[in-house]
């Protein structure tokens, strides 16, 4: 069920897969028996033909995940700058980890929001998938901690909220949900958009019962979920209260605990909020904002849409007349000219990949 990740100790997986037989389609069980295997013509039509290496050129690391990392790269032919995350089926769960592929390839390959990474394709090669998307300049989580010091500003952590919001409505308004909302997931364009990423942890379903998702940003409801039935959508709101909250102090409430820990908190615990003695000074509409994202009782907790039209801290209100996408040009650029000035001896690369279209 539990899978060490590299940032934050522990990752949790779906406890139940379904195998071939449950739905009665044991013809197909010995079609899908090997990873990688493409004779069922659904999972065929999901992969691009043609060779990826030849087709994309100038590969450089930009990030880690729980499955590999992630390129930026260049279509050879039209040298557009492109994301791809490379995840590998090999060795131990690899029937598994070929599953965990293909759902992610299905939940992202029909989607088109302009706060939804834009998916391009998916090629295999060697054990491996190539899952190609428009390519982001970094993570809130990235840009976040270049700002380590003073945290973002508050028109800023509204901008961004506005972006989730657009993509969670859209998503919820299809009967999916996200269940990895975190900065780390969020990405931000060279033009300021903000897209949502990661669908590694989505579920095409709603309601939905499994445990998964990245602790520290779980909802209440669905950590007890396994014991006391189904959640919807709205364990996204929760997560974009604790993202806030990220933004705004630098790391999710009770990060300093282990995993476990933090799961036995956040249901047991009164809601977590802003520091009041956080020695920032934030607006009563923000407040409001994580508050009401961060309702304990579902039923209580606003939907997305509600918040997108109809909270003043979505709406606009700190961020005068400036539309969101200015601001986090504002932010982008502010970052940069952080990282151009930080000392090159200094183990800063990670942070210099925002600079990678700068040429
Ligand atoms: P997690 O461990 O959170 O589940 P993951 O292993 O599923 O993550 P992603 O979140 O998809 O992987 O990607 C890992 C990191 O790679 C991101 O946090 C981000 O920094 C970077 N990244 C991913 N996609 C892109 C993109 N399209 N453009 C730029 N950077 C990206
Ligand atoms: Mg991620
Ligand atoms: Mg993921």
């Amino acid at each position: 069920i539990m899978q060490s990740d590299n940032k934050n100790g522990l990752k949790l997986l779906e406890p139940v897969r379904k195998s071939g037989f449950e739905n009665g389609n044991e013809h197909l069980l010995h079609q899908v028996q090997r990873a990688g295997n493409l004779d069922d013509p659904e999972v065929a039509a999901l992969f691009d033909a043609g060779d990826p290496d030849r087709i994309f050129e100038d590969l450089r690391a930009i990030g880690h995940g729980s499955f590999g990392a992630v390129y930026f790269a260049r279509n050879r032919e039209s040298k557009e700058s492109v994301a791809i995350k490379k995840m590998s089926f090999m060795g131990k769960q690899s029937m598994e980890k070929w599953q965990d592929i293909l759902k992610e390839i299905r939940f992202l390959w029909d989607l088109h929001h302009p706060n939804i990474i834009e998916y391009k394709g998916c090629y295999l090669k060697e054990q491996t998938a190539w899952l190609v998307t428009e390519y982001c300049i970094g993570s809130a989580s990235d840009i976040l901690h270049v700002h380590k010091q003073s945290g973002l500003r508050e028109p800023e952590i509204s901008s961004i909220c506005s972006g989730v919001l657009l993509a969670l409505d859209h998503l919820h308004s299809l009967g999916r949900i996200h269940r990895d909302v975190k900065a780390g997931n969020i990405l931000l364009s060279e033009s300021g958009s903000v897209k949502l990423a990661d669908f590694g942890s989505a579920s095409l379903h709603c309601p939905a019962q499994s445990f998964v998702g990245t602790p520290y940003w779980m909802a209440p409801e669905l950590i007890l979920a396994m014991e006391e039935g189904h959640y919807d959508g709205k364990v996204d709101v929760w997560s974009l209260g604790i993202t806030s909250i990220e933004l705004a102090e630098g790391k999710p409430p009770y990060f300093s605990m282990n995993a476990m820990s933090a799961l036995y908190h956040i249901p047991q615990n009164e809601s977590p909020s802003l520091d009041p003695r956080g020695g920032r000074v934030w607006s009563p509409q923000f407040r409001h904002f994580v508050q009401t994202c961060l309702l304990k009782k579902p039923e209580e907790r606003p939907t997305s849409k509600q918040l997108l039209t109809s909270h003043p801290f979505i709406s606009g209100g700190s961020r005068a007349s400036i539309s969101p996408s200015q601001i986090l040009l504002e932010l982008i650029s502010r970052t940069k000219s952080a990282v151009r000035e930080l000392d090159d001896n200094l183990n800063c690369k990670k942070m210099k990949r925002i600079l990678l279209t700068d040429d």
